[in-house]
């Protein structure tokens, strides 16, 4: 069954087309790997999907809902209501962590629920018992991600690859039907890097859709069940990573030799 349903996306930054007529469909619990230069429109592609940009036309279904869809040329947005629902459902790992610098590890977890469940008309009658059990959620998700010596530090306390994992805690805290990375290790070294990288091949057990931008090619090519190729805002591959990896097509072939690793 399809979760993330894109159609003919496309947007535009001013003059500049960024995303062109970009379609694909991701099956429930699929894990996908999107690869490319910088600036093929990764980033703005999951942005999109997130709604942290809007997009200039097509269709971008998730879950069932529609969050956008084009009407007579112009972008209609689903209702506040559903666009939360939608927000709800997609967890979002950034590149550059993202953490609160203020808050510990474990606020840091657990700042999106509270949030949330003091939205709830029952809460201040069981706030007590209601923010036990997020802090209880908060610490089995940081012991999961090997960090439960670190739950009171600070981000400045922790290394680059420690604070990945607490996003990454963070994102499945509101238990996601989808995750997004964009770039996940690209600001860490390379030995923090691999850190990483096991935690999230981890997560494949729990059956999360993942949608993964990378340029860890080995990684992509263990991790995914396809691999969608991007150059120049175009999807030039959707297809699966023996079949990207043996592709015929020239830009394809280029842009995979420079990665000599996988080769
Ligand atoms: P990638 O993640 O693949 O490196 P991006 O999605 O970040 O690519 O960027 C795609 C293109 O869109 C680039 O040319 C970039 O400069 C441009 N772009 C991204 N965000 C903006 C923005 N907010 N305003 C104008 N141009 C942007
Ligand atoms: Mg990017």
């Amino acid at each position: 069954m399809s979760i993330l349903s894109v159609k003919n996306l496309e947007k535009k930054f001013g003059d500049l087309t960024v995303l062109k007529d970009i379609s694909f469909d991701i099956n429930d619990g699929e894990i996908i790997s999107i690869i490319g230069s910088s600036g093929s429109g990764k980033s703005t592609l999951l942005r999109c999907m997130n709604q942290l940009e809007t997009i200039t036309s097509g269709t971008i279904t998730i879950d069932g809902k529609t969050l956008v869809e084009t009407k007579n040329g112009t972008p209609v947005y689903a209702g506040k209501d559903v666009l939360k629902e939608i927000l709800m459902e997609t967890g979002f790992v950034f590149q550059n962590f993202n953490l609160f610098p203020q808050y510990t590890a474990l606020e840091n977890v657990m700042l999106a629920k509270k949030l949330l469940a003091a939205e709830q008309p029952d809460f201040k009658e069981r706030k007590r018992e209601i923010l036990t059990a997020i802090e209880v959620q908060a610490k089995v998700l940081l012991t999961q991600m090997g960090l439960d010596n670190r739950m009171d530090n600070y981000p400045h306390q922790l290394s680059g690859g420690q604070c990945q994992r607490v996003a990454i805690a963070r994102a499945l805290a509101l238990q996601p039907d989808i995750l997004c990375f964009d770039e996940p290790t690209s600001a860490l070294d390379p030995e923090l890097t691999g850190e990483v990288l096991k935690v999230i091949k981890s997560l494949t057990d729990l059956h999360i859709t993942m949608v993964i931008v990378t340029h860890e090619m080995a990684f992509a090519k263990e991790i995914s069940d396809r691999i969608i190729f991007m150059d120049k805002g175009v999807i030039i591959e959707d297809a699966s990573p023996d079949e990207v990896f043996s592709s015929d097509n020239e830009r394809t072939r280029e842009f995979l030799g420079k990665y000599h690793d996988v080769n």
